[in-house]
């Protein structure tokens, strides 16, 4: 794998508005925020805080106001949204947000959802249905569900595919937004279990939740977040 020396996400001064420019409002102030290699950043804050915003902002669903994003050592702030699409469907970065169903299309098999970006990617489709399989047990899973529909499986089983698919490319970096909130004790423990594994691994992961007790057993690093600024950040472990 390629492994540059410098960070693969860094935000900053991120400035990001909603609302129409007569109702303007301000849910990001001055960000800044630096993701090693292989680190693992954790992200707390109360609801409204601006937790999901940084989230969508570093993945190009949301426009800055103000700010750079780099990632990877390359500035994506003036990305339109084409190029952002061409990020993501890449694989450069990679995403699991809280409803898994917001993470997987609807209307694919799990077989298809997981090998897409592999495909996109120019893989051959034997080897992408190789790894697959591999990542799918890796997760814990099944074969018998590739050939299900998202709304098929149950909310767990749905997370865990989600989290494969954000991971069958090897991104360098994937953030998670509230990846274990919908979840019962057992799913969110097995969850946690294999971000910690991919932390092993080297995948830098932003994990992005509103419960301490989550994000502080799997971050090297804890950041919080208070009105849409970034008011503390100490090391977790
Ligand atoms: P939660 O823990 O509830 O998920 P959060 O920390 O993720 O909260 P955000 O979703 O980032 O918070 O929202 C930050 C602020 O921006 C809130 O005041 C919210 O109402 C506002 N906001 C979020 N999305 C939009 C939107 N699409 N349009 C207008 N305002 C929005
Ligand atoms: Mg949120």
């Amino acid at each position: 794998s390629q492994k540059a020396a410098g960070p693969v996400l860094e935000v900053r001064d991120l400035e990001v508005h909603y609302g129409p420019r007569r109702r303007r409002r301000r849910a990001l102030h001055g960000v800044s925020l630096s993701v090693a290699p292989g680190e693992t950043v954790g992200i707390i804050g109360e609801t409204g805080s601006g937790k999901s915003t940084l989230a969508r902002a570093a993945l190009g669903l949301v426009r800055a106001s103000a700010g750079s994003i780099v990632i990877g050592g390359e500035d994506v702030s003036a990305y339109g949204h084409r190029s952002w699409r061409a990020l993501r469907r890449r694989g450069v970065i990679q995403y699991v947000f809280q409803d898994p169903l917001r993470s997987l299309d609807p209307d694919l098999t799990i077989e298809a959802s997981l090998a897409e970006p592999l495909l996109i990617q120019g893989v051959s489709r034997q080897e992408a249905a190789t790894r697959v399989r591999a990542f799918l047990s890796r997760v814990r899973l099944s074969d018998d569900l590739l050939d299900r529909l998202p709304g098929e499986l149950s909310g767990g089983q749905r997370q865990r595919v989600a989290v494969a698919r954000a991971l069958v490319t090897e991104p360098r970096l994937v953030i998670l937004d509230e990846p274990v909130s919908a979840l019962d004790s057992a799913n969110r423990v097995q969850i946690l279990q294999i971000l910690k594994e991919l932390r092993a691994d080297g995948v830098a992961l932003v994990f992005i939740s509103h419960d301490l007790g989550s994000v502080a057993g799997v971050a090297d690093r804890i950041a919080v977040l208070y009105r849409g600024e970034l008011v503390e950040a100490g090391t977790a472990r």
